[in-house]
């Protein structure tokens, strides 16, 4: 929803050493080298979770660590002990967290690797409630891709040098222009694309992929006149003669997407690879894959039989609208199928509205200035109802995409009838996006169990807020745009995710946004809805235990505990010891998944600038 935030220059390599390490021999309760009060990841009150399942003993070594790392602070996110000053990896399990002294009898010398952090942060690994790994990776490895573009003439620019090159099938097919580079309306129109490729079809998506950008030939090739229906679920543009302008929105974006040749294989295979290489430059190794068709199962299975899937993956399979209960049968099937090794297809997206910016995100009071309509409504409330008892009955999570008010309200409404059908289990169904709150449904994510999954990066007075948001909604409703810490105080579990590709994978700048509500890279120095701004320590949980909760791991990641799986990060500083506008300067300098690296390596040197791919 939000233009990608341009690729930060290489860090100085000075790093911040702070002593901050409490005397050695305390195992129990190292001090907060903050000098905060230890505790949960939930220090504003909102729910963090608590790991359980990883109470492996840590009294006698059971046998010597292959990895030993101390010598800076260790955020552990358990919510007993948050600090900790050493760990000791065996296999690819946390044997040991505790006191540098502690940690002694854990390395066998000669054969334990012993890691001195010089007082750079240990953390658990991220982890990513949201995001679009294939297509992201498919669209950066092969795609003509805007999104680091500054607006119509650079698009214009970039566009012509693509279909300046040969490509199989003679379109020209990319993704990340930004609706607010044609604000007010957020339209964009076919002849600044016929001017840089009048022979080529060419078919841009937005960079939250709910809108399309055409030329007059892809027009031309999907048979789009001016008397052409809008399919149900979309709209396609007209400009002021009536003749459509070549912006497509949600659905009829099929219109041209269909007369497309798929990428192969192959392709999506080494966009997947792309995007765990950018992934894990950035400390991510578990992640929520939003919505996933078969090919994309098929490109997960064969990545984890050749060992080439380092990460632990939920895939979403995707809600057919224009069908009813009869497909669940087929969803259970590809969950039987493709639920295997380090892959779970054991969530369904339902998308229930499209974006605030072009006025297609359902609301519970009309536009300002917009006339009476009220967004789409994708499913129609009572069918909703109908499909998330069914999926819930079968034991799926349900994945909503929900960002108007009122589509808010239509999910948690689906998600109570579910519970009042089937009784309350742990389903763990979560709303992403979830951009305009009526305050009164703000309590019914604790009390439905209900997941609040914010993508925060887009929490601050950007052109897409400003300019695209705001004028339409009244007063009184702006105050209620992603109140973060409201869901917090009112005991939800908050997990983050990034929607990348929509914007950036890198969960420094989410969290930097989520605590200062600025943004990242200081395009903002007001904090937009302070009232909403939330702990570190919160924002920490979002991206690592609440995630994994989310994915229902957080039994085995999500912090660092004896017992649990070894996916740690170290990063260059310590976050809780920067102002918070510097939190997205930190760079990842290791990335550990399962015990070993695959990212940096254990001498902590720091990454080749670019290394981490992606934006
Ligand atoms: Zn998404």
């Amino acid at each position: 929803m939000r233009p990608r935030t341009g690729r930060r220059f290489p860090l100085s390599a000075l790093l911040i050493a702070l002593p901050l390490l409490a005397p050695a021999g305390l195992i129990a309760a190292p001090p907060d080298p903050t000098g905060g009060a230890s505790g949960a990841g939930a220090g504003g009150g909102g729910a963090a979770i608590a790991g359980g399942g990883a109470a492996a003993s840590q009294r006698a070594p059971h046998g010597r660590a292959d990895i030993v790392l101390h010598g800076g602070p260790v955020y552990t996110m358990n919510p007993v002990r948050s600090w900790a000053e050493a760990v000791a990896i065996k296999g690819d399990r946390i044997v040991y967290v505790g006191s540098s002294q502690g940690v002694a009898g854990f390395i066998n010398p000669g054969r334990t690797k012993v890691v001195d952090l010089k007082g750079r942060m240990l953390l658990p690994a991220f982890q990513d409630a949201h995001i679009h790994p294939i297509s992201g990776g498919v669209s950066y490895a092969l795609g003509c891709t805007l999104y680091d573009l500054a607006g119509k003439e650079a698009y214009q620019k970039r566009v012509a040098e693509c279909a300046a090159k040969p490509a199989a099938g003679g379109w020209v097919r990319g993704d990340g222009w930004a609706l607010s580079a044609f604000a007010p309306s957020g339209i964009p129109d076919r002849r600044l694309l016929d001017a840089v490729s009048p022979g080529r079809p060419v078919y841009l998506e937005s960079s939250d992929g709910h809108s399309a950008w055409v030329n007059s030939r892809a027009l031309q090739i999907a048979g789009i006149t001016r008397d052409t229906a809008d399919p149900p679920g979309g709209r396609i543009d007209h400009d002021a003669k009536g003749d459509p302008i070549g912006s497509l929105q949600d659905t009829a974006m099929a219109l041209v997407a269909e007369r497309i040749p798929p990428y192969t294989a192959e392709q999506r295979r080494e966009g997947l690879r792309y995007a765990l290489r950018m992934l894990h430059g950035y400390g991510v190794t578990s992640f929520q894959d939003a919505s996933v068709s078969e090919e994309g199962l098929e490109v997960y299975r064969a990545l984890d039989e050749a060992g080439e899937l380092t990460a632990r993956v939920v895939a979403s399979l995707w809600w057919e609208r224009d069908q009813g209960l009869e497909q669940i049968p087929r969803l259970v099937d590809l969950r039987r199928r493709y639920t295997h090794g380090r892959v779970r297809a054991t969530t369904v997206k339902v998308m229930q509205d499209g974006v605030m910016e072009v006025q297609t995100a359902a609301v519970l009071k009309p536009y300002l200035g917009k006339g009476p309509g009220l967004g789409l409504t994708m499913i129609e409330p009572e069918k909703l109802k109908a499909a998330v008892t069914a999926l819930d009955k079968e034991g799926f999570q349900v994945h909503f995409h929900a960002i108007g008010d009122r589509a808010i309200r239509d999910c948690l409404d689906a998600i109570e009838a579910a519970r009042r059908a089937n009784g309350a289990r742990d389903a763990r169904h979560h709303l992403s996006h979830i951009e305009l709150f009526n305050p009164a449904d703000i309590p019914r994510f604790r009390q439905l169990g209900a997941v609040a999954n914010f993508q925060p990066l887009w929490a601050y007075a950007d052109p897409y807020i400003t300019d695209l948001t705001l004028p339409f909604l009244e007063p009184g409703r702006q105050r209620w745009l992603y109140p973060i810490a409201s869901l917090l105080r009112s005991g939800a579990v908050v997990a983050f995710g990034s929607d990348w590709s929509v914007t950036s994978a890198n969960p420094l700048e989410e969290i930097e946004v989520a605590v200062t509500r600025m943004g990242a890279q200081g395009e903002t120095r007001t904090p937009f809805i302070p009232e909403e701004r939330i702990d570190l320590r919160d924002a920490i949980a979002a991206f690592t235990l609440n995630a994994a909760y989310v994915s229902s791991q957080e039994d085995r990641t999500g912090s660092i505990e004896a017992g649990k799986l070894a996916d740690l990060i170290v990063l260059d500083r310590n976050l809780f010891a920067i102002p918070p506008e510097q939190i997205s300067d930190a760079k990842v300098l290791l990335t550990l998944f399962a015990g070993k690296p695959v990212y940096g390596d254990l001498t902590l040197a720091s990454p080749a600038a670019g290394a981490a791919g992606g934006n």
